[in-house]
């Protein structure tokens, strides 16, 4: 059976130009109840990836997603719920009651 660390052995390699990531380069977004998530950024070619891991009953599960955000607009992203359900609700109020045209809402 391989550990944990065998199952990462692919993420820690730019899927792009294959070149190793440097460990210390990786931002950390979350690494609580078994869920990891970090943004590393090849040195080589500048491609960066969100890296997912998951650690369950199943074993780990690991995922690489390329993404062109760059680390600090991930943190800033990262943990905020994109829409909350109060929005939504404040959203549906509003059309509600709103009685303009498309073109007074714009
Ligand atoms: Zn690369």
């Amino acid at each position: 059976m391989k550990t944990s660390l065998e199952h990462l052995k692919p993420l820690m390699r730019c899927s792009l130009c294959d070149h190793k990531y440097e460990p210390n380069k990786a931002l950390l977004l979350e690494d609580q109840d078994g869920q990891t998530t970090f943004h590393v950024t090849c040195s080589s070619c500048g491609v960066s990836t969100m890296v997912f891991v998951s650690t369950g009953q199943f074993g780990v599960i690991s995922m690489g997603v390329l993404t062109d955000l760059k680390g600090a607009e991930v943190k800033n992203l990262y943990g905020n719920e994109a829409i909350s359900s109060d929005q939504v609700l404040d959203i549906h109020t509003f059309f509600k009651s709103f009685a303009g045209s498309v073109k007074e809402f714009i």
